[in-house]
Order: structure tokens, then C-alpha cells, then sequence
């Protein structure tokens, strides 16, 4: 039977009793079907991962015993910071999920020239806990210790401004390019991936990737859609210089 885990968003302490409210007390009940006396894991992505036993459970709350503690979070092979173009809902998820069990070490949604989400401040606040979330379960499914950092989606243009850790290897996907990943040299500091939204990125954005430093990289002849570019990307990445 699998392991069932449960992050939660606080520290853990051998000894130590978990008081959690009604989403834990959900998931734990109605996803993993657990109730009282049961055994559970729970990590919390900083300090690594505990067995626990579930010592009261109500419908909206659940206390957690800690017994004792099972590894440490682990660290990446390969940091990978995965820069993706915001796409419409249920892609902009699935990247979050299957990155993360990727293995991606941080995502960065961006707002670009033609991609086809606008966010006001509200709901880029709402969306970045609702991806939040998706990494953490997905974390959760797949033995995962430390979720990925989800950064608040900005536009593409300020994280430009913004970002200048130039010892990263720096690549942008791009269909047309003369470059693939298996010329590009293993990266010495982490990677950082450039995907654009369904529409593609603007001249202009090309334009500042090439100011920035981004090589150009293709995937091959074929175009493939956001979601397929970036996890493709991903795996070869990790394949070729990471644990995949
Ligand atoms: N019409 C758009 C296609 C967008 S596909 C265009 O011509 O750019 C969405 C994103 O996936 C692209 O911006 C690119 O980052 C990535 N992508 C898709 N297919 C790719 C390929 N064969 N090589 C490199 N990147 C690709």
C-alpha cells in the first residue's frame, strides 16, 4: 500500500501534536481514508518528513501525533526554475503538478504579450495559492519532501528587470531555434527555462530574453503545446544533467 502523506505548513518536532483544521481533516478522510489510530507521514517541504499517528479526528479538525522522524528533505540534482507563460487554467495546473514531480525547484508564472489570462493583484494572489496547493499535493503523491517555490505571477517583462543571477544557464524555448538541449553545456548552477503561453512570446520578448542572456533552445520540429514543451524540457533536462 502507499504511503500516505500530508504536508503541512508548520514546524514538526518528534513528541510534537499537529493541531489541523477542516482541509487536512478533509483530505485526510475523504482522499486518503484515514481515520483515528491510523498511520500517516507528514513533512512540511523545510526540515524533511515524520511518521505520526492521527489521534483525534473530527470532521473539521484532526490532531497529529509526531512519533519519529523518517529522512530529511532532499536536495535537487539539478536546480531547475521553470519561467512558464501563463496558459488558460487546466494547462497552467498540469505544468504545476507534472513539474513538480519533475522535480522543478521553482515556477514563475508570467504574464505575457500574448498570453490569454489577465489577473488583477486579487486574483494573481488567488491563483498563486491555488497553484500552491497543487504542488504541495502533488508533493504529496509523489514522495516529495520540499514543494517547489511558486512565485506570484508578474509579467514577463519585470522579471527581466527584476532577476540577475547570471551564473544560471539561461534557455528560452524556441521553436525555431538552431540549439538543442543535448549542446548545451551541464549546467554549473541551476537551469532556468523560458516556456512560453499557448500564443508564443513577442519579438519584443525574444528580444529581451537575448538582452538577458537566454540561449534559444528547440525541441524539435514539431510545435508542441505549452504544457508538452515544458515537460518535455523538463525531462530531457533531467535526464541529461539531473536524476531522471
Ligand atoms: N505559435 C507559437 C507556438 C507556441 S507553443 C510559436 O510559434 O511560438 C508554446 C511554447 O512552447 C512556445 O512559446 C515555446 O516556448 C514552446 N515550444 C513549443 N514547441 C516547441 C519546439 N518545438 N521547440 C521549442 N520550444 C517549443
Amino acid at each position: 500500500m502507499p504511503l500516505k502523506r500530508l504536508y503541512v505548513a508548520e514546524r514538526i518536532a518528534v513528541g510534537k501534536e499537529l493541531h489541523l483544521g477542516d482541509e487536512a481533516a478533509r483530505y485526510l478522510g475523504r482522499v486518503l481514508r484515514l481515520r483515528a489510530g491510523d498511520d500517516v507521514q507528514v513533512f512540511n517541504g523545510e526540515d524533511g518528513e515524520w511518521s505520526a499517528t492521527i489521534a483525534k479526528f473530527r470532521r473539521d479538525r484532526v490532531t497529529i501525533a509526531v512519533q519519529d522522524f523518517v529522512r530529511e528533505a532532499e536536495k535537487a540534482a539539478l536546480r531547475i526554475h521553470l519561467v512558464q507563460g501563463v496558459s488558460r487554467g487546466e494547462r497552467m495546473d498540469f505544468v504545476v503538478q507534472k513539474a513538480t514531480e519533475l522535480g522543478v525547484d521553482r515556477i514563475t508564472p508570467a504574464l505575457t504579450d500574448h498570453g490569454v489570462v489577465k489577473l488583477d493583484a486579487k486574483r494573481a494572489a488567488k491563483r498563486r495559492q491555488h497553484w500552491q496547493r497543487v504542488a504541495q499535493s502533488a508533493c504529496e503523491q509523489s514522495g516529495r519532501v520540499r514543494p517547489p517555490e511558486v512565485d506570484a505571477p508578474l509579467p514577463l517583462n519585470d522579471w527581466f528587470g527584476a532577476e540577475r543571477d547570471s551564473a544560471t544557464t539561461d534557455l528560452i524555448l524556441a521553436p525555431d531555434a538552431g540549439t538543442r538541449f543535448a549542446n548545451v553545456d551541464t549546467p554549473s548552477a541551476g537551469l532556468r527555462l523560458l516556456v512560453g503561453p499557448e500564443g508564443g512570446f513577442s519579438e519584443r520578448e525574444y528580444d529581451d530574453a537575448d538582452v538577458a542572456g537566454f540561449r534559444p533552445v528547440s525541441l524539435g520540429p514539431r510545435i508542441l503545446r505549452t504544457e508538452t514543451a515544458a515537460l518535455a524540457a523538463m525531462a530531457i533536462a533531467q535526464g541529461l544533467w539531473g536524476d531522471l
